[in-house]
């Protein structure tokens, strides 16, 4: 804590965002990056607190309070050291996570302005990239053991990154054609720029971790079998691939899609892929509704704007939360108050308590949405129960995008194949170490927990990396 009173003396500031009539028009990042100077005054706020509710908050114990200090001291290099001692890859959590631990920071509480953290971390790893702070460190030894990683979102590369250097021989298996995950094919560019995902890959594999993609495992159980007699362990993290879906009437007109298929597509396309006129997916001139009031529907909404949507609506069954507090979460709880992201700023009407009763179509295609009010109703165990109103209202529109969350991983192929036992809730059913109820076979990420954050995701894959490595040293 470099100026003891710089909390008192220097607001808030973010790094912005680039302006919403710019940025809607493309797909780059939409968010800015400090400049050293700006990032130094910021972190000058941190009170290096007794106790740090930050790092408390935050999945994988990101030392806040010791890089801001770092960083205000002008030691970026010491802030890089400190801040990859806990996170396998900062630019990704720079980028987009919800930062958990400015929920936490004391001057939230006290000021409602916490230090900004998560914009520090990017700027640290920014930096630490341009100035050849990163490089490959590969094991000086090799163990002799091998582990195969299925799934390279993450949680398997946060899992293959810690294995690699303990000097283990870790394969990555990807079924798609690229790696990194929901990371890669889930968020959009307009939130996280794939070369940042390409320039990690390229350190991995030059710390000595081979990737297969194209390469899905499972649906082959002899290629299975022969897959768990090879390697001494086995590393699932598949992530919660099955969405939720809504069966009412009129879901399978043309017109309704799950919210991955458009945001899947146009990353895709992003990147050079070319899709073929009938299968594009394409807001273009279209009125467009966003059942789901979550990130993944706002990452809908930014996409169908840049595609060029004559109108976007998103649409939630629950009750509009709080704007700015919340009693039932309160500091230093993660808040559950109306969050307005990049992509409602760019010009999106939202709705709340309203439930879908139909899809209305013509000759196969989607032409409107029937949609009810909802009242919820609590119990005294807390419990929200909705109540639908009898009269209904029809919207009229081209396009539905569902983004009502994902449920479970996706059992047939290779959860089945494996014969893992699953929770209660139909995900991996793992002990405390992570480990499935199938020898050798262990779990990371989504695929073990139902679908979350990338940062609780990387946290998972350092977990279960720690307890792979025991188990192989358990081993002849
Ligand atoms: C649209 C969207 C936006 C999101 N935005 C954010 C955000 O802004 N911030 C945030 O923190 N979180 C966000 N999330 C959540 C976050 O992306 C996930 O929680 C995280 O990626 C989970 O990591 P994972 O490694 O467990 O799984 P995933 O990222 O899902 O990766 C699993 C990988 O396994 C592969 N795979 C599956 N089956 C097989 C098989 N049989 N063989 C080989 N490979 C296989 C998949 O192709 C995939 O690449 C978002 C999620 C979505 C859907
Ligand atoms: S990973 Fe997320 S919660 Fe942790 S310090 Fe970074 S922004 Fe905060």
């Amino acid at each position: 804590m470099g100026n003891p009173k710089a909390f008192l003396t220097i607001g808030r500031k973010e790094a912005g965002y680039r302006p919403v009539q710019q940025r809607k028009t493309d797909f780059a990042e939409v968010e800015l990056t400090f400049h050293d100077e700006e990032c130094r005054t910021q972190a000058s706020r941190c009170m290096d607190c007794g106790v740090p509710f930050c790092h408390w908050n935050c999945p994988l114990g990101n030392r806040q309070p010791e890089w801001q200090d770092a960083v205000y001291k002008g030691n970026w290099r010491e802030a890089y050291r400190l801040l990859q001692e806990t996170d396998d890859f900062p630019e990704f959590t720079g980028r987009v996570c919800p930062a958990l631990c400015e929920k936490g920071c004391v001057l939230g509480l006290s000021a409602n302005a916490p230090v900004t953290v998560r914009n520090n971390e990017a700027a640290i790893i920014e930096k630490a990239f341009s100035e050849g702070y990163v490089v490959a460190c590969p094991p000086h030894t090799r163990t002799g053991k091998k582990v195969a990683v299925i799934g390279s979102g993450p949680a398997g590369l946060a899992c293959a990154n810690q294995l690699n250097r303990k000097g283990h021989t870790v394969e990555v298996f990807e079924k798609d054609e690229r790696i990194g995950g929901l990371l890669r094919l889930g968020i959009p560019d307009f939130k996280l720029n794939k070369n940042v995902i390409d320039r990690r890959q390229a350190l991995l594999e030059t710390e000595g971790i081979s990737f297969f993609c194209n390469a899905p495992v499972g649906a082959d159980k002899k290629a299975l079998k022969k897959m768990l007699d090879e390697y001494d362990a086995v590393c699932v993290a598949i992530g919660a691939g099955e969405p939720r879906d809504l069966r009412v009437e009129g879901r399978d007109l043309k017109g309704v899609y799950f919210a991955l298929e458009l945001l899947k597509q146009q990353n895709r396309v992003n990147a050079g892929t070319e899709v073929a006129p009938e299968e594009r997916i394409s807001a273009k001139g279209k009125r467009v509704l966003v059942i789901g009031g979550g990130d993944t529907g706002s990452d809908c909404v930014g996409t169908a704007i840049r595609q060029g949507a004559a109108s976007v609506l998103q649409i939630e069954i629950m009750p509009k939360p709080p704007v700015d507090k919340n009693p039932a979460t309160p500091w230093p709880q993660y808040p559950q108050i109306l969050k307005t992201s990049s992509s409602h700023q760019e010009g999106c009407e939202r709705r709340w308590s309203l439930d879908t009763v139909r899809f209305i179509g013509e000759n196969g295609v989607l032409k409107q949405v029937e949609v009810a009010p909802v009242t919820w109703t609590t119990d005294e165990n807390g419990r929200m129960t909705p109540q639908r109103a009898a009269e209904t209202e029809i919207l009229d529109v081209d396009m539905v995008f569902l983004a009502m969350g994902f449920v479970h991983p996706v059992y047939e192929g290779l959860l089945e194949n494996l014969g893992v036992t699953l929770d209660g809730r139909k995900n991996v059913a793992v002990d405390s170490d992570n480990k499935s109820s199938v020898a050798k076979v262990f779990a990371a990420g989504d695929a073990s927990y139902g679908a979350g954050l990338v940062v609780r995701a990387i946290a998972s894959g350092r977990k279960t990396a720690a307890a792979i490595d025991r188990y192989l040293s358990t081993l002849k």
